[in-house]
């Protein structure tokens, strides 16, 4: 496992890590989410050993990665942000160019980069100079590059960065392959790449951890933080807005329209219970027709703005 030990990190009078501590266990994905210049690259560079600590230790199972540097380095795959490649070369050449660096003996058939290169999808462009491809071909090679030599953990800074939609979910996708045999580490500022690819989720703020949890209880978090809990209900009736604002625990109706004979509400809901059931059974008295009845999820977007505000 990886542990920043109350790590910090200044350049100059800017703090740009702030007695970070955390602990990222075999296994996990973990985003690592926060806005521009909130500290993200300078932690995975610390984690890298790219950079070293003013303050703090980062240890790698319980070994600081400085008493052994080539060791750690040897365990960790690091994709940079904005992924620096060697234009000039082909994708066959910098790997072989990688896995000599790193003094990986690639093999035949099923050797590391055979594996990598299947793992990667990048088979069709293995004998194209690197400056050709596209930057989703190229986001796969730097993501080869950082796996060949089977690291046991994933640094991945910004890895969507720059890519179309569809790119993005190409790169989303192979993350989520690569993460069941890698410990992943990936930094983002934008929220759905954590919510599709990461069960845990650290959020950092100006160098300081502000969240740290699972994706699932933050979103949690979010819904009872965010401004209010709120249904929407849309039915063909009488006097529908007054009728349920009635219900227990409805406080506010906050937006209704009309179209097709169909009355459309928004409504704040208290924290007590869920009125949708209440709602079923007004309908079906009034002789309604009910249309849609749902809570809107919240979004991870509210709490990461309260959370940064
Ligand atoms: P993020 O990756 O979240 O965008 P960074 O870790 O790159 O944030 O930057 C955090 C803060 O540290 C920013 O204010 C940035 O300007 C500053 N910073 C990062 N690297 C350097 C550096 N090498 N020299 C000076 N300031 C830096």
């Amino acid at each position: 496992m990886i542990t920043l030990d109350n790590v910090s990190k200044s350049f100059g009078r800017t703090v740009a890590v702030d007695d970070v501590s955390f602990t990222v266990d075999r296994g996990e994905v973990v985003g690592f989410l926060g806005p521009n210049g909130a500290g993200k690259s300078t932690t995975m560079r610390l984690i890298t050993n790219f950079l070293e600590p003013d303050a703090g230790a980062v240890l790698i199972d319980g070994v600081d990665v400085r008493e052994d540097p080539v060791a750690a380095r040897r365990r960790i795959g690091y994709l940079p942000e904005n992924n620096p490649l060697y234009d000039d070369m082909l994708v066959a050449e910098y790997l072989r160019f990688v896995g000599e660096l790193r003094g990986v003996g690639m093999g035949g058939p099923g050797g590391a980069l055979d594996d990598t290169v299947q793992a990667t999808g990048i088979a069709e462009v293995f004998y194209r100079p690197i400056g050709e491809l596209s930057k989703g071909y190229a986001q796969r090679l730097g993501l080869a590059a950082a796996i060949l030599h089977r690291p046991d953990f994933l640094i991945l800074d910004e890895p969507t960065e720059g890519l179309d939609p569809n790119q993005r979910q190409e790169i989303r996708r192979l993350i989520r392959e690569v993460g069941k045999e890698h410990t992943v580490i990936l930094s983002t500022h934008v929220l759905p790449e954590v919510e599709e690819t990461c069960r845990r989720i650290i959020v950092i703020h100006e160098g300081k951890i502000v969240a740290d949890g699972s994706t699932g209880d933050l979103m949690a978090q979010a819904r009872d933080t965010g401004t209010k809990r709120t249904i929407v209900v849309e039915v063909k009736g009488e006097d529908v807005a007054d009728e349920v604002i009635k219900l227990p625990n409805v406080e506010e109706v906050t937006d209704e329209s009309e179209s097709e004979g169909r009355t459309r509400l928004t409504l704040a809901v208290g924290s007590g219970p869920d009125p949708r059931p209440e709602i079923f059974r007004l309908a079906k008295a009034k002789d309604w027709v009910l249309w849609e009845l749902h809570e809107e999820t919240a979004s991870l977007q509210d709490l990461f703005s309260q959370l940064t505000r």
